[in-house]
């Protein structure tokens, strides 16, 4: 299946200059949705975690469905003022604006393993600062899995010498 037939490209959203990956094609359509699913579970099977991370907001709706399906445990990574309990906390530059990440102090044990999976892998700020809060938490981070990779813009050289997939590439 050609699943970039179901990732709309909108330009200069939010900002001038950038493109938007649009993902809401694939969840609105439960075969490709499915598809997508199974194939990002099939490339990480012999991966060795215990947990997922997902970052707000599309970070969940990839990598909730691979918790569920996997036996894998969930970890919310969230933007300032929504996770109710203590938090640690990592800055990050994007490829539109500046942010902060949370995460709950207690969500990650000391030598769990971890993946980070997110929906477009942009300029690899946001998970290198979800690398920052894992490494914080005394976590280990396995490797880091995207729906979506915009090579273009070299995400990989933020990340070191971390593991990274991605079921597409532009
Ligand atoms: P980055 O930190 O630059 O790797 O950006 C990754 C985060 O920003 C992801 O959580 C994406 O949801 C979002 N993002 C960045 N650039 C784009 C883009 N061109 N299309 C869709 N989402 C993007």
């Amino acid at each position: 299946m050609d699943v970039k037939k179901y990732v709309r490209d909108v330009k200069d959203f939010p900002k001038e200059g950038i493109i938007f990956k649009d993902i809401t094609p694939v969840l609105s359509n439960p075969e490709v949705f499915k598809f997508v699913i199974d194939g990002m579970i099939e490339d990480i099977k012999d991966w060795n975690f215990d947990t997922i991370i997902g970052p707000e907001a599309r970070g969940f709706i990839f990598a909730a469905p691979l918790a569920y399906k996997m036996g894998k445990k969930f970890v919310p990574v969230r933007k300032p003022g929504k996770l109710p309990y203590k938090k640690i906390s990592a800055s990050y530059d994007l490829e539109y604006g500046s942010a902060t990440l949370e995460m709950h102090i207690d969500a990650i044990e000391k030598g769990e393993r971890v993946i980070i999976v997110d929906d477009v892998l942009a300029t690899g700020g946001t998970t290198a600062a979800i690398v920052e809060l894992v490494k914080k938490a005394g976590g280990i981070v396995e490797g880091v899995y995207n729906f979506a990779e915009l090579s273009f813009l070299n995400p990989r050289e933020k990340l070191n010498d971390i593991k990274v997939g991605s079921l597409i590439e532009y």
